[in-house]
């Protein structure tokens, strides 16, 4: 996301643009099984960021010939609708959609115990409704959610977020703002439970310290999400006397 206009001012008085302190996430929706149609769903918003997951499967393969003897297929497709951004994204799928739909397959891949179902298919379809920074880290969240939702067995959920450095601080949980005038951003997503980290991008720099604060920051912020996960799959799924 090149732009001429002027950097502005990212920190001011020791706060974010937003008002957020540099350990904050932005205010944070989640809910489960929104769809009638798909066999699991949910619906993440990160701030103005919001994105709806849908889960098909496990399924008969189409086309056959892509079927696994051992293991079930996981297909991925992450698209930016065109009303979700300030200026109108192309419907076409753009080289960013494809690639982010190869990267979030692959942070949610080891979750997801497709040895289970061969010859099968899973389906997780990824819809920025509005985008604001982060979108492929909400992407994430929300298809863990309809994953579980979907009744897809998985070694644990998958939670992601994304930390920045602006204006020289590392910040968690970047903005468009802080994403497209930081030096850098960093989106991470893991398997909370497990420890295991399924994802880790870094576009710009930061130095061996800041890498690692930036990573510790990320996994604090993903046990965060991890939790309020949990609570929207309960909330579906637990009736108030088993809670
Ligand atoms: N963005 C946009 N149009 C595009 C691509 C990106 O408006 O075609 C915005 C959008 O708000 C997105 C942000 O730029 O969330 C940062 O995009 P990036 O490629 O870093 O991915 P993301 O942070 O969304 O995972």
């Amino acid at each position: 996301m090149g732009s001429s206009s002027e950097k502005p001012q990212l920190i001011i008085d020791g706060k974010r643009i937003d008002g957020r302190a540099f350990d904050e996430l932005r205010p944070i929706e989640m809910e489960v099984g929104v769809l009638k149609n798909a066999d699991g769903s949910a619906i993440v918003a990160f701030g103005n960021t919001r994105v709806l997951a849908a889960v098909y499967g496990p399924r008969e393969v189409m086309p056959k010939h892509v079927a696994l003897a051992d293991r079930a297929v996981i297909r991925c497709r992450y698209r930016m609708l065109s009303f979700s951004a300030e200026e109108r994204k192309s419907p076409a799928p753009s080289r960013r959609e494809i690639e982010l739909s190869k990267v979030i397959r692959e942070a949610l891949e080891p979750a997801i115990m497709s040895e289970l179902f061969p010859r099968t298919t899973i389906d997780i379809f990824i819809e920025v409704l509005n985008a604001d920074g982060g979108t492929r880290t909400t992407g994430i969240t929300a298809a863990a959610l309809a994953l579980a939702d979907a009744g897809v067995p998985m070694r644990d959920l998958v939670a992601g977020v994304a930390v920045g450095k602006v204006d020289g601080k590392l910040v968690l949980d970047i903005n468009k703002v802080e994403d497209m005038y930081g030096e850098a951003d960093m989106p991470v997503a893991a398997m909370p439970s497990l420890g295991r980290i399924t994802l880790l991008q870094l576009n710009g720099v930061l130095t061996h310290e800041e890498f690692v604060e930036a990573l510790a920051l990320a996994l604090k912020g993903i046990r965060k999400i991890y939790e309020l996960q949990k609570e929207a799959l309960r909330k579906k799924y637990v009736t108030t006397e088993e809670a």
